[in-house]
């Protein structure tokens, strides 16, 4: 089966919005062993949509639209759908009942255009909003599937995962399976470089690279008959990427975070830790605090923004501080030796830098962030160039720390070992 995406709302074309709702759906219609070969977006016109509608039904079976489907007057992606197909529109009695307790529970009166979002094309399958009034439609027609979802993303999100995913399932025989190697530290580019002759050469199991925040993550996917032949189609080409990534590789399941991974890692060695902050003003404490039962490991945070505070709480000198300045290696390696002191904790994180968007300097440029990790006494300190807006540069470091950490605890272990 071949797909299609196409976005509606002329907020898209004028460049007012970003199309979130494109990539989304393309991920995850790879995810799904789907091939998807067009996209396109186009304004609140009837007479565009109903071209735009013509030339995919030609060459795609499947047609996920996404936006238009509101009780305004320019919202009109059903209408023309319906149009398209050649069906009436007919008031659907389920949806008609949501609406109204929708609007009950948060005790406004729906105005008579909200009834319109109640309203359907015959014989259509109507998919439920959790997350809000419009309900999403699937028309199918000898040749085509037109699946209509409405547009803001959270409402579009869960009523892929809960209704289009379970609808997509059911119209092949084959099981997809899909698994995640989620690596750490690597650019996209050169994973997609490491794996050029396994990605040019697939055909089932398919292999796509998607960029996080300081990860790449590589999903395998096969299609078969049973569960069971999917897995193990999937199963070598996990152990091959293995086998090239090795430590890069934080995790193979789903589920697992890279903050998790570091906590089981530290769970699993027996080690505790703590973080000095100043440009991520306790980001890396809260994202590892985001790990449930992380209080066995994490002892303490210390948000040392001023060179007071860094000299105060972690015992920084004056002299590095006016020698070498906040953002230096040697006030990164200093923090993070004087946070264990305080601690007395096994790993300690310190992390100094310039967020921006001001503060840079030719020498020191918005971006400049030095990460530092102490594993019982032993310092590795990290120079990193990020690019971007204040909070880009700010996650960015969070997710260097996490792996810098990673990687010094998994030194440490070897080291352990080979004692
Ligand atoms: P509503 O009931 O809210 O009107 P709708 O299905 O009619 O929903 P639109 O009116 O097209 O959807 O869009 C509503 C909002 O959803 C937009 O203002 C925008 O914030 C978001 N949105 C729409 N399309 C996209 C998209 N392709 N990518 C990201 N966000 C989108």
């Amino acid at each position: 089966m071949t797909a299609e995406i196409i976005c509606v709302g002329t907020e898209l074309l004028l460049g007012n919005i970003v199309n979130t709702n494109a990539a989304y759906l393309a991920q995850q219609l790879a995810a799904l062993g789907i091939t998807s070969y067009y996209q396109t977006v186009v304004g609140d016109n009837r007479e565009r949509l109903l071209d735009a509608l013509e030339l995919a039904a030609k060459r795609s079976e499947l047609i996920i639209l996404s936006g238009g489907l509101g009780p305004t007057r320019d919202d009109l992606t059903k209408e023309t759908v319906a149009e398209f197909c050649s069906k009436k529109l007919v008031t659907d009695e389920k949806s008609k009942k949501q609406i109204e307790a929708y609007f009950v529970a948060r005790g406004i009166k729906p105005t008579k255009n909200n009834w319109k979002q109640a309203m359907v094309p015959e014989g259509c399958k109507v998919l439920e909003n959790h997350n809000g009034t419009a309900p999403g439609i699937v028309v199918e027609t000898k040749k085509n599937k037109f699946v209509l979802l409405p547009g803001p993303p959270e409402e579009l999100r869960l009523m892929f995962e809960e209704s289009v995913v379970p609808y997509l399932k059911g119209l092949s025989s084959d099981v997809i399976f899909s698994q995640t190697v989620k690596t750490c530290g690597l650019a996209e580019s050169a994973v997609e470089d490491r794996l050029r002759d396994l990605i040019e050469g697939q055909t089932n199991p398919t292999i796509a690279t998607y960029a996080k925040t300081g990860e790449v993550h590589v999903r395998v996917t096969a299609k078969a008959e049973t569960p069971k032949e999917a897995q193990k189609l999937v199963k070598p080409v996990v152990k091959e990427l293995k086998s090239r990534f090795g430590n890069d590789i934080y995790s193979t399941d789903d589920g697992v975070t890279l903050e998790k991974a570091l906590a089981d890692l530290l769970e699993s060695a027996g080690l505790t830790i703590s973080c000095a902050e100043s440009c991520t003003g306790g980001l890396v404490s809260a994202t590892l605090i985001n790990v449930p039962g992380i209080s066995e490991l994490y002892k303490a945070g210390f948000v040392t923004y001023s060179n007071k505070a860094k000299r105060k709480l972690l015992g920084v000198k004056k002299g590095t501080l006016q020698k070498y300045g906040a953002v230096s290696s040697q006030t990164a390696e200093e923090m993070v030796r004087g946070l264990l002191a305080e601690t007395k904790t096994d790993v300690g994180i310190a992390v100094t830098g310039i967020a921006g968007p001001d503060g840079g300097t030719s020498e020191k440029p918005v971006g400049l962030v030095y990460i530092s990790c102490n594993v019982k006494g032993k310092i590795t300190v990290k120079e990193c160039h990020f690019q971007g807006t204040r909070e880009k540069i700010r996650n960015a470091s969070v997710a260097a720390a996490l792996m810098l950490a990673r990687r010094c605890v998994l030194e440490y272990l070897s080291k352990e070992i080979l004692k």
